[in-house]
């Protein structure tokens, strides 16, 4: 028994305050034009890993990420599927909201500062809620004191965009049997191997290039596949977006490359 709480509901709409900035979110709405069931494709061993290019990779990675529904689809090399593995936790940490909090007692009654793994929510006109999923001892004895100091870790979103190209780019590699060989498939390994290498300015900077604003809402969609590419229209334009794990949705991270859809 982990012990751990149910998510709460994500609500249609909510915002949250990171580093004093205020950012919301939606809930993913769009009118389904259809669906397309990119998890039938089955998984598939490029002959380079699609992030570096090296030959021969050999280390089988999941898309999504395994916590978030993903299964074993393709081969990444070792150093890409190694080092992006924390990377990939924040990303799993936004997908929950969930974030570190850390609460200090004012008054003296409790020493330290004690830390608690809480997932944050928030809708128009109310304020934030804080639902502690697992915290340290003191942690809400401080809270109860209501003379705690309380801080949170604001999540590296850096991070977080790079691992939803990473998954939306393999998706995408999946969808169409191909690495893409172009200036856009440059542009999105610039982003994957600064975020491998946690290189920050060389992130920030692909990531200035590449111009890829991840479009991340949320659907309920239990029992759905790993991946599943979805035609949408919003605003009269069509777009192509991957549900990953029957949870979040993504862009198709490639603006010069088509979906080549197998009938
Ligand atoms: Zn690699």
């Amino acid at each position: 028994m982990s012990g751990k709480k149910k998510n709460p509901p994500v609500p249609t709409e909510f915002s949250l305050d990171h580093e004093g900035e205020e950012l919301t979110f939606t809930k993913f709405t769009s009118k389904e034009l259809g669906r397309i069931d990119v998890a039938r494709i089955p998984r598939f061993r490029f002959p380079a890993c699609p992030i570096c290019l090296e030959l021969g990779p050999d280390e089988a990675e999941h898309v999504p990420p395994e916590s978030l529904g993903g299964q074993v689809m393709v081969w990444t090399c070792q150093r890409c599927n190694n080092d992006f593995g924390t990377a990939e936790d924040r990303l799993r940490s936004f997908i929950d909201l969930e974030t570190t909090a850390y609460i200090e007692a004012t008054d003296g009654s409790v020493p330290g500062q004690r830390a608690a793994k809480v997932a944050l929510r928030s809708s128009e006109g109310r304020p934030h809620g804080m639902f502690i999923r697992s915290a340290a001892a003191g942690f809400e004895e401080i809270l109860g004191t209501g003379s705690g100091k309380l801080s949170i870790k604001p999540l590296n979103m850096a991070l977080v965009h790079a691992s939803l190209l990473k998954h939306a780019y393999l998706a995408a590699c999946l969808t169409n049997r191909e690495i893409p060989m172009n200036a856009e498939g440059d542009r999105v390994r610039a982003v994957l191997l600064a975020a491998r290498d946690r290189d920050a300015d060389a992130l920030t900077n692909a990531q200035k290039v590449l111009g890829f604003e991840p479009a991340v809402g949320w659907i309920e969609a239990p029992g759905a596949p790993p991946i599943l590419l979805m035609e949408s229209e919003e605003s009269g334009e069509l777009r192509w977006l991957f549900l990953l794990g029957g949870r979040f949705v993504v862009q198709w991270p490639l603006k010069d490359v088509e979906p080549i859809l197998a009938v």
